[in-house]
């Protein structure tokens, strides 16, 4: 009993001094301060990822919760400078008006499966091809590579293939990008429509008219936009592509007052190029979209002037990001598309750099450390 007691207090004791020990080579050593430094960089890790949104990325659907199965939905979708819309008609048909630039065809195609997955559909139903620019089809050839696409609706711009037989003026595109788009088209088998005359449709009770092109050919590949108007119960969303002053004169010799819209697609990303004087009073939006990159130098600041003049809510992707519109009681409604705004990959690469590096990325072999040499007074002793 008496060596049992004796034996555990030289365990207690023991324990104690290994404890001591490792408190002292802790805080003494090189460990505390790698600890600590762990610490931070997980803090700084931890509050990165929750205060970037940084959980999104968990979930299949970055779309807007409150706006799901709304009837009439648009998205704009960032893109950079370049264009793309994805409309939901309340016949559940979906129409994607230009997809961007080629750089941006994974993000284009990533939203508009995620959207789909989300409403329970499965397929496009029209896609509108503008104008030839890159910065409106590039994108397209991943989507149509990945997404069923039932019709397209193109300019009257032939490629060099499908002009051979033809004479007169006839518009020939110049653009690689635009022939391959025109080709993968035809692989797929979409149903095709030029958009060179004006018509209008009914989409589940919204009335959609391509007021523009009225030509068949013109200079200018800007001069093919598609220039679409889409009625949905009293409110009007007019959609410009890149149309520049020319085609405004004419619509406004053409429609006049009937260009009034409560959202107006501001033509060619805000270049003065467009969106004269006239043709914004005509229109007078409500709210003003803008499909620019903060990197690039559009909108110009005499289009953002003319648009301040009319009162009108400027809403840009290059501060929104991807966002979406829709009505609620008679009133145009819009919010920011939840996505996360740091790029995870990158955040882990340099935490675990940044970890790695504190505890040294491999320690020492032991056989690789040289053995003390032996004071030779000891030896001789
Ligand atoms: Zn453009």
């Amino acid at each position: 009993m008496i060596r049992d007691k004796a034996y555990w207090k030289f365990k207690k004791r023991k324990a104690k001094e290994k404890f001591q020990e490792f408190k002292k080579e802790f805080f003494s050593s090189k460990t505390f301060f790698r600890f600590s430094l762990t610490i931070l960089f997980t803090t700084i890790f931890l509050i990165l990822f929750f205060c970037c949104g940084g959980l999104l990325y968990f979930y299949s659907t970055p779309i807007v919760d409150k706006f799901k199965g709304v009837d009439f939905q648009i998205h704009a979708l960032n893109v950079g400078q370049g264009d793309s819309t994805l409309i939901k008609f309340p016949n559940n048909q979906i129409m994607l008006i230009d997809a961007g630039e080629r750089d941006m065809g994974s993000h284009v195609t990533n939203y508009v499966k995620s959207f789909l997955e989300s409403e329970n559909l499965t397929k496009l139903d029209y896609l509108v091809l503008t104008h030839p620019d890159s910065d409106h089809i590039g994108g397209a050839i991943e989507l149509l590579n990945s997404i069923e696409v039932d019709t397209v609706f193109r300019p009257k711009v032939y490629t060099e293939e499908e002009a051979e037989n033809m004479s007169g003026d006839v518009g020939i595109s110049s653009t690689k990008t635009y022939d391959e788009v025109i080709s993968l088209i035809k692989e797929k088998e979409c149903d095709e429509y030029f958009s060179d005359n004006t018509f209008s449709m009914n989409l589940g009770g919204c009335r959609v008219e391509f007021l523009s092109p009225q030509e068949s050919y013109y200079d200018k590949s800007n001069e093919y936009s598609a220039v679409i108007m889409i009625t949905y119960q009293t409110k009007k969303f007019l959609f410009m592509g890149d149309a520049d002053e020319t085609i405004e004169q004419t619509l406004i010799e053409n429609y006049g007052d009937y260009l009034k819209a409560d959202v107006l697609k501001v033509a060619h990303h805000g270049s003065e190029t467009s969106s004269s004087q006239e043709f914004l009073e005509i229109v007078n939006p409500t709210y003003a979209l803008l499909y620019v990159d903060s990197n690039q130098d559009l909108p110009s600041i005499e289009i953002l002037n003319r648009l301040h003049s009319l009162d009108c809510e400027i809403l840009r992707t290059s501060t929104l990001g991807d966002f979406a519109l829709t009505t609620l009681n008679n009133e145009i409604i819009y919010s920011k598309v939840a996505s996360p705004s740091i790029d995870i990959a990158l955040l882990i690469s340099i935490y675990t750099l940044a970890v790695a590096l504190t505890w040294g990325i491999r320690e020492r072999h032991p056989y690789r450390i040289k053995p003390r040499r032996v004071p030779e007074k000891v030896l001789l002793e």
